[in-house]
């Protein structure tokens, strides 16, 4: 049997696997850690406002992800991350810099068809992978979906780019099928997860979920063009006044994964939507050096650090609104 047939035969069979044994899940929904309980196969729609089909904001090359992910150097010809920008949300943080996704469910609904070609859409487009972002509530579609695109043809890496709050059934359930784990790892403080975002067990739902993650793809991989074929990557948003619980993120990843897996820390915060009042501004110079300097003490290896000065940058701030949501700088 040739590569690309075992390659081809052993996805399909991943797939099949999840979908027998996550579909029945959809029918009493506990798909995530909201465990809403209501059929989504009749219709019915719980957080995340999304039935059994996805909708979809849009698909584009994306510029703005971690250089291992977008491609090292844009004047190069980086090739961008083939990104799914899916409606709804299991999570719904208050300041979400994609409201108009997340709460205000702006997007078409997609056929398993159509999602599917979108993919193949994105491949034909040079993309270097394809990157699921919040495919947490729409994992059914996701999977029907790879089902099709795979058969014709779809062959580069998936990144699965959630909030973190993941059940670590489903999670497990992906083994074999996800390359490249791109979560969130937002509060370690339940306080802080309930205020923002209603899910005083986010933590302890998070780490699970990251933990299956990393069992499944523990070491970053990169190929040759130093881009990502396999791993995880942990990403950690600053916010304004949370430092402190920052600090305790990285301490329960070195201590409890690796200080090796990739570590994205991101300085990009914006007040949108329904920021409270604590949240209405940037976070300081002297947050991010505390955190950053942090994960060097740590040893983090595999380091993405976001560039200063730390002011709203458009090409990081989305309208999806507009035809081209991003602005990318050249
Ligand atoms: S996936 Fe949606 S409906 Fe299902 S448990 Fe999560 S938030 Fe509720």
């Amino acid at each position: 049997m040739k590569n690309g047939e075992f390659f081809l035969r052993r996805k399909l069979e991943a797939i099949g696997r999840a979908l027998e044994k996550l579909s029945p899940l959809e029918r009493d929904c506990v798909l995530c850690p909201r465990r809403c309980h209501i059929d989504r196969t009749r219709g019915q729609t719980g957080v995340c406002q999304t039935s059994n089909q996805a909708r979809v904001s849009v698909g584009l090359l994306h510029f703005g992800e971690e250089p291992v992910l977008s491609g090292r150097d844009l004047q190069a010809g980086a090739r961008g991350s083939g990104t799914i920008f899916f409606t709804g949300c299991n999570l719904k943080c208050l300041f979400c810099q994609n409201f108009q996704l997340s709460w205000l469910n702006e997007g078409q609904l997609m056929t398993d068809d159509s999602l599917a070609e979108l993919m193949l859409q994105l491949q034909r487009k040079g993309a270097l992978n394809i990157n699921f972002v919040s495919p947490t509530h729409v994992i059914l579609p996701i999977l029907r979906a790879l089902k099709i695109a795979y058969r014709k043809g779809l062959s580069i890496p998936l990144v699965y780019n959630s909030n973190g709050y993941d059940s670590l059934e489903v999670i497990d359930a992906l083994r074999g099928i996800i390359d490249i784990y791109l979560p969130d790892l937002k509060y370690v403080s339940s306080d802080l997860s309930r205020r923002y975002s209603s899910a005083p067990d986010y933590f302890d739902q998070a780490r699970m979920a990251i933990q299956e993650m990393y069992c499944q793809q523990p070491d970053l991989i990169l190929d040759e063009r130093e881009v990502a074929r396999q791993g995880l990557i942990i990403r950690h948003l600053v916010l304004p006044g949370s430092a402190d619980d920052s600090v305790r993120v990285l301490e329960w990843i070195a201590e409890n994964l690796s200080p090796g897996v990739g570590l994205s820390l991101m300085s990009q915060y914006h007040p949108c939507y329904r920021a409270p009042a604590e949240l209405q501004r940037e976070i300081t110079q002297e947050e991010y050096h505390q955190v950053t300097q942090k994960a060097l003490d740590l040893g983090f290896e595999n380091l993405f650090l976001q560039p200063e000065p730390f002011q709203p940058d458009e090409h990081l701030v989305p309208d999806f609104r507009r035809r081209e949501p991003f602005r990318w700088k050249n």
